[in-house]
């Protein structure tokens, strides 16, 4: 069966195909700016169309969609409701979910009766206990606004920890995975018996580690005093949060490793600096998750940072647990999203071959 992931952005769409079950990918590329001032490509539906015209032939399809909130806790065939509802997740990613539903719908305008499924980036995180997704605020809030921690990466988390139990030869359910996505965002998860127990990323993307751009963890305290210290709006502080934070912010020179790497050490003291804070605050995590779960068993290292930093993974792993007589295995395993949604598409479609509009 072959079957097309599509990963629907503001204005790009990746794309991979899957020959299911042998997990062959043959074609794989992305369509750019899409939608943009001089661009050819007008929109998701003509973005499409040029990935379609590589393919021959598709038989579902399987769409990134990244906050499927409390309505969905598993992959899902999409129809009209299903439609409906990631409509109205929206209002927890409108940066994300309407990106994603373009790409649903010139899918279904394009490829008319062949099925497609959406896997969510919150799913995997669904099984959190109430203990650890609710937070210190008005219980009503949870009820009336849905504000609660959702997670994110979950895919990925789910990928790398079903990999590190492959490699292990051990199953699931029987292991205390600590899962480190270590990319452009960083989110950390703990996974116990198979299930995510804890995630770093909170409400939005903006909670946990420090990334790239976003702050993780700061005293919330801090927004309204650095709005009334800069004289800056919501907005402004939005941007400050998620754009002009993290290992860029504190630099001051990049939000990529590489460069903080080539300039750590003596020359620049911020850049290390940076790098420094970026891995005790992956240290804490790591300790807070083996608490949780009274172990752990294997720690995974994924994400452009994850699989290529050695000196971030011997850091973390001789910090936290050079001291301990059981020490976890370590694995770099690549994320691979792609084939963690083709795999769901192709059980959920064999489970249910038929669908209703
Ligand atoms: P995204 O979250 O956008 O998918 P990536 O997973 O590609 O991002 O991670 C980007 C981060 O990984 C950057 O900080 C980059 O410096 C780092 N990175 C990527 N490749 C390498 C490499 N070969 N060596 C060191 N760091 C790398």
């Amino acid at each position: 069966m072959k079957i097309l992931i599509i990963n629907s952005g503001s204005s790009s769409i990746k794309y991979k195909l899957f020959d299911m079950p042998k997990e062959e990918n043959s074609i794989h590329g992305v369509i750019e700016h899409i939608g943009e001032k001089g661009s050819k490509i007008q929109d998701h539906y003509a973005g499409l169309k040029l990935v379609l015209g590589k393919i021959n032939n598709v038989d579902a399809v399987g769409h990134r969609v990244v906050h499927g909130a409390e309505k969905f806790k598993k992959p899902t065939l999409i129809n009209a409701s299903v439609i409906r509802k990631i409509k109205q997740c929206s209002c927890l990613a409108p940066l994300h979910n309407p990106a994603n539903l373009a790409g649903i719908i010139a899918c279904k305008k394009l490829l008319p009766g062949i099925r497609q499924v959406a896997v969510f980036d919150t799913a995997f995180h669904q099984t959190l206990p109430d203990y650890a997704y609710i937070y210190g605020l008005p219980y009503e809030y949870y009820k009336r606004f849905g504000i609660r921690k959702y997670g994110f990466h979950g895919t990925s988390h789910e990928y790398v920890a079903h990999e590190a139990a492959r490699r292990l030869n051990k199953p699931m359910d029987k292991l205390k995975i600590i899962t480190c996505h270590l990319g452009n965002g960083c989110s950390i998860a703990a996974v116990q018996n198979g299930r995510s127990v804890d995630t770093s990323m909170g409400f939005t993307p903006l909670e946990g580690l420090i990334m790239g751009t976003r702050c993780g963890d700061i005293d919330p305290a801090l927004v309204t005093y650095i709005m009334q210290k800069k004289g800056i709006d919501i907005h402004e502080m939005e941007n400050v949060l998620n754009k002009a934070s993290g290992l860029k912010g504190i630099s001051g020179v990049s939000n990529d490793m590489r460069i903080l790497e080539k300039r750590a050490g003596s020359m620049d003291g911020r850049s290390e600096l940076a790098i420094k804070i970026f891995i005790y605050r992956i240290k804490k995590y790591i300790g807070a998750y083996t608490a949780i779960m009274a172990g752990c068993d294997c720690l995974v290292f994924t994400g452009g940072i994850g699989e290529n930093q050695a000196r971030v993974r011997n850091e973390i792993y001789k910090g936290v647990f050079s001291h301990l007589n059981k020490k976890p295995a370590v694995l770099v395993i690549p994320t691979n999203e792609e084939l963690m949604i083709a795999r769901k598409a192709y059980q959920l479609i064999k489970r249910h071959p038929a669908i209703k509009d």
